[in-house]
């Protein structure tokens, strides 16, 4: 089972049932490297019927051993899963990086991500539990968590690795069983990830994968009358789409839909220490990132100073090929570069940007972008407001705090927001203030936090994923009252 790359699994096959399989039409979908926009592969057009296939495989298995396994027996398998990943760290990156076009620095970490997930997965199977809660003389009452059966988990293309590992991993982890697809412009460590999944001793059945298209493979699995739970990430259209899928069937939505996560630089800030994180949080896999923070606020007493500072990192920044690990490297597809272009031809009443430069190393062909800062933007611009999905960031100044709230909060979206200041009660505040699901103090994104709770209001969806709380959700509370007098 080889071919041109040297994987260990059939890229054209669906795996479903433990094994291996074509798919039911014959069709296959191409891979294209975005680096060269050379093709890499192709892969199965997952169908209805594939769905269907993994759905009852799912089903199955969720009905026998998995389904009563003890958590030190699912802990167990995820501990070795997670060892294996860490063993295949190189060959993971590669593919990743020539499947979504992410330099090679940022793929390791998302292949050191995805086994994080998988050990911390690992040792909390043990760890969560019901309650025992005071009631009426002559009762005792406990509460139950219990998985809810078959899970479907519908992944884009950015980040295949760290988004398998908090969703599947966290299902698994609470004795769900799985039907993943991947996104059709990237799923080659999905299908790597279900071939070490077998190999850690994963029975057949518990994680299923079938690649295809969204409207096709994706909106059957979201519709499927025998899921019992969905999970997505990926645009707030598609969300939206995915959410009325689920509806007739009453299952639990997870959507993990993007924002336009803002930085807030205050005059008391630690300017240095904070051009990194401002800079980092908006090119990293080329701006593709639903967490990105792509609006900087900073207030007018340092905003000359930063903007001289970040200019000066941006002008030296350089673009290439994902293998050849440059700052930022190629959009996932020429659409995606198109898309980010359009937004760009909106800004033409803004001063020129600064820019990054695309490398020679660069072909002609990849779907390469120079990522471009804008400074001086109004607040209420397109590119202040929509999310833009590419290496773009915009500096708005403001006057005082509450006006930086203001801004801050001023979009459809709240997913990440961070504070840059030395005032403890101003962090405090706007901890408070800020509309997101995370925010950060002096610093953004902390490392990637495998343990800490993530997810999204308004726009950037609802539902909690990673650490704890990912195990909520991915079980249900049954009450037992016993009355023994
Ligand atoms: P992005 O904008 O990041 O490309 P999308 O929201 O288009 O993300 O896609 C994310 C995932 O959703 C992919 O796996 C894609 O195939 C899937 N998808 C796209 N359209 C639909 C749909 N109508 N129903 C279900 N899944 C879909």
């Amino acid at each position: 089972m080889k071919n041109a790359l040297s994987l260990p699994f059939a890229s054209d096959h669906c795996f479903i049932g433990g094994v291996w399989r074509e798919g039911a039409l014959s069709d296959r979908l191409p891979l294209l490297d975005p680096s060269t926009a050379q093709p890499l592969c192709e892969i199965a057009r997952g169908s209805t019927a594939d769905i269907d296939a993994a759905v009852a495989a799912a089903k199955v298995a969720h009905e026998g051993p998995w389904g009563r396994s003890t958590a030190l027996e699912r802990g167990r398998v995820l501990a070795k899963l997670g060892q294996l990943i860490l063993e295949h760290t190189e060959q993971l990156a590669r593919l990743e990086a020539c499947d979504v076009g992410k330099p090679l620095t940022q793929a390791r970490a998302d292949a050191l991500a995805l086994a994080r997930y998988l050990e911390f997965y690992a040792g909390a199977a043990d760890k969560i539990h019901g309650e025992t809660l005071p009631y009426l003389d002559g009762y005792t009452v406990y509460t139950l968590r219990e998985p809810h059966g078959v899970t479907g988990h519908i992944i884009p293309w950015n980040y295949p690795m760290q988004i398998i590992g908090r969703s599947v991993g966290a299902a698994l982890t609470m004795g769900n069983t799985c039907v993943l697809k991947p996104a059709e412009q990237a799923c080659l460590t999905a299908l790597m990830f279900a071939e070490l999944a077998r190999q850690a001793g994963l029975p057949d059945g518990v994680l299923n994968v079938v690649p295809g298209l969204g409207e096709e493979a994706g909106a059957a699995l979201a519709a499927h009358p025998q899921i019992n739970h969905i999970s997505f990430t990926g645009s707030v259209s598609v969300g939206a789409k995915i959410q009325a899928g689920a509806a007739p069937n009453i299952v639990p939505v997870t959507l993990e839909l993007g924002g336009k996560s803002p930085q807030l630089i205050f005059d008391d800030a630690d300017i240095d220490a904070a051009i990194p994180f401002l800079i980092n949080a908006g090119i990293q896999n080329a701006g593709q990132t639903c967490s990105a923070s792509s609006r900087l606020l900073v207030q007018r007493g340092v905003y000359v100073q930063v903007v001289e500072k970040l200019s000066a990192r941006y002008s030296a920044l350089r673009v290439g090929p994902a293998l050849e690990d440059f700052d930022v490297g190629p959009l996932i597809s020429q659409a995606q570069q198109a898309l980010v272009e359009s937004f760009i031809a909106q800004a033409s009443d803004l001063a020129a940007p600064v820019r990054g430069a695309i490398t020679d190393h660069a072909s002609n062909n990849g779907f390469y972008f120079a990522p471009a800062l804008y400074t001086d933007v109004p607040a209420g611009h397109i590119l202040a407001q929509q999310e833009i999905f590419g290496p773009v960031q915009v500096v708005i100044p403001f006057d005082d705090e509450q006006q930086a709230v203001d801004i801050a909060n001023g979009t459809d979206f709240g997913l990440v927001a961070s504070v840059w200041s030395a005032h403890g009660g101003r962090q405090m505040r706007l901890a408070k203030a800020l509309k997101a699901g995370q925010i950060f103090i002096n610093n953004y994104g902390a490392g990637g936090g495998v343990e800490l709770p993530f997810g999204g209001i308004g726009k950037s969806g609802h539902g909690r994923e990673k650490g704890f709380e990912a195990l909520y959700g991915f079980s249900t509370l049954k009450t037992v009252a016993a009355h023994h007098g």
